[in-house]
């Protein structure tokens, strides 16, 4: 997808503030973090949303919660706790139409969701 934010910076023609990355995955600050920790997890793949996962994406997929368990681990926060999130199209206020994971962690999170 050449016109995909998450896409350019899969390719670095976007700098971003790398904290993971392997052959399919790549995880990064959000610009605009809404709790002490905020990290977006991305797939290096362009899959669009939730809703257009391909049976063949099933992998990179677990990947994505795999990377989140594991930064949560090695950053400290996995006992205390935090928020895994994936928002789909409008009503889930997705606004980067490139599926990534919210790492949210450092503060107790509101609830209820929504
Ligand atoms: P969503 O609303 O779930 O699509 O989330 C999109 C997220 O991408 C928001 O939390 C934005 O702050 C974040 N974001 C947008 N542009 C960038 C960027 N260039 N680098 C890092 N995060 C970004
Ligand atoms: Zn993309």
């Amino acid at each position: 997808m050449t016109d995909c934010l998450f896409c350019k910076i899969v390719k670095g023609e976007i700098p971003s503030e790398s904290i993971y990355e392997d052959e399919q995955v790549l995880a990064f600050n959000d610009i605009n973090a809404q709790a002490p920790t905020h990290i977006l997890i991305i797939p290096k793949k362009h899959i669009t949303t939730l809703n257009d996962l391909e049976d063949e994406d099933v992998e990179v997929a677990g990947r994505l919660m795999k990377v989140a368990a594991n930064l949560a681990k090695e950053k400290g926060f996995a006992d205390a706790g935090y928020r895994v999130v994936m928002n789909c199209n409008q009503d889930g206020g997705q606004a980067v139409y490139h599926i990534h994971l919210h790492l949210l962690a450092g503060r107790r999170l509101a609830l209820p969701l929504g």
